[in-house]
């Protein structure tokens, strides 16, 4: 192993120690579990030899881009009743696997990685493997979701060094079990509860100046939907957010917090935290869809309530809330995000602005981009929209499956134009002046 590896590696758990520390401060219960501190695999010293380089070099991936632990294969084998994942890595990675009940899941923890295996192998849906998807979940934090059929049981899966022209592998054998075992088993690890400390308050803002949150919604190991072409849901409406972010800070009015400013993925119910931690004003929610019909496009805009407002609304609010389940959170601490929400008097008032804003930014949008035609302003239990005393809408943009919609989103003009609608439709919430809008309210 050389001194640059060497030296690579010590950089990656100096940040990693970093990220922990600063999770320590702000966790919720999604915190990931710390990774242990990598181990030297006796056998990795191989002298000058540097077998792992030139494994690298053969696949195309060494150079100075490779400042991280590289996944360079994964793969899953299916045997009757057992299933085996095989997870090879250019350096020695130590993972954390635990599981998580409703729904079931093995959860792979490691540090950052970069995932860059050619066709890891697709499960065959027979046995315990119904899917798996696998990403950055934190900064500083990897993860592989493995969703199953079935219950199962595995033993701590050990690294073994390179050999055979393989690199470090980590090897999760997954075995049948009883649902009572599973259920039995399935949660954080012993001694690694998750901590759940509230997120610092920030200061209110200077007098004058409203608090927005704008919320682009998923990220990191979440995409959220894509479009054929390849347009991903979390990069769009990541672009839309800083361009609004943009819009609305023009104007000196307002002070701006993203929720996520990159490609992370953050829990839903940290999202809400957020908002209410920076005394937010007003908290916006940014998504597209997706659907199988494709000719279905246009805007809508969704805020909370305890009955959906239609079937297709209740099915965007599951498919929102799903979020947390993708990305691997625990949440048998948390009431059940789509759960009957307890709307109570003082709720009242924020649920009463949320729907004028709503109202607003659909009076906002037409001429602007396209507008779901039948019934734009719906409800549902979207889980990142509960926070009691931050009136919240979320903003489905469009269908990326949908081929004039596609097309708009991907360019510049539309995100500008967009951002910029929006940003005057918060104008007016807050100024009761919908004069200046593109459109007037769109009543009958
Ligand atoms: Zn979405």
């Amino acid at each position: 192993m050389s001194l640059v590896r060497y030296g690579r590696l010590l950089r990656l758990w100096a940040a990693f120690l970093g990220v922990a520390f600063a999770v320590g401060q702000t966790a919720l219960a999604a915190t990931p579990i710390p990774v242990p501190k990598p181990q030297r695999a006796s056998t990795a010293a191989q002298g000058d030899s540097d077998p792992i380089g030139a494994l690298l070099r053969e696949r195309g991936l060494a150079g100075p881009t490779v400042s991280l632990p590289v996944v360079i294969g994964l793969k899953l084998t299916e045997d009757g009743k057992n299933s085996r994942f095989t997870l090879e890595f250019s350096d020695p990675v130590d993972v954390r696997a635990f599981t998580l009940a409703g729904p079931n899941r093995v959860i792979v923890d490691m540090p950052d990685v970069l995932w860059r295996m050619p066709d890891p192998t697709r499960p065959s849906g027979k046995g315990a493997v119904k899917a798996y998807r696998y990403g950055q979940f934190r900064k500083g934090n990897g993860r592989l979701i493995v969703d199953l059929n079935k219950p199962v049981k595995f033993a701590t899966p050990q690294t073994l060094p390179p050999e055979g022209g393989a690199g470090f592998r980590v090897v999760l054998d997954l075995g049948p079990t009883t649902a009572t075992d599973f259920a039995a088993n399935a949660g954080w690890p012993a001694g690694m509860q998750p901590m759940s400390a509230p997120i610092p308050v920030s200061p209110r803002a200077p007098a004058g100046k409203r608090v927005v949150i704008i919320d682009p919604g998923h990220g990191g190991i979440d995409p959220g939907t894509h479009s054929p072409n390849g347009i991903v849901e979390k990069d769009l409406v990541l672009s839309v957010a800083r361009t609004l972010r943009k819009s609305l800070e023009a104007t000196g009015r307002y002070r701006v917090q993203l929720t996520r400013d990159g490609d992370v993925f953050i829990p839903l119910r940290e999202r809400v935290n957020m908002g209410r931690a920076a005394h937010g004003d007003l908290f916006v929610s940014l998504h597209a869809d997706s659907n199988d019909h494709r000719e279905i496009r246009g805007a809508s805009v969704y805020t909370l309530s305890e009955a959906a407002s239609d079937r297709e609304a209740g099915n965007l609010a599951e498919k929102e809330n799903m979020s947390d389940i993708i990305a691997g959170v625990d949440l048998s601490g948390e009431n059940n995000p789509v759960a009957t929400i307890l709307i109570d008097l003082a709720q009242r008032d924020t649920m009463n602005r949320s729907v004028r804003f709503a109202e607003t930014v659909l009076s906002a949008l037409p001429g602007v981009t396209s507008v779901q035609s039948a019934s734009p302003h719906r409800s549902a239990g979207f889980a990142v929209l509960k926070a009691p005393d931050v009136p919240a809408a979320l903003i489905e943009l469009g269908y990326l499956t949908n081929t004039k919609d596609e097309s708009e989103m991907a360019t510049e003009a539309w995100r500008t134009r967009v951002s910029n609608a929006i940003a005057q439709a918060i104008d007016a919430h807050f100024t009761g002046d919908t004069k200046a809008l593109p459109r007037q309210a769109t009543n009958p």
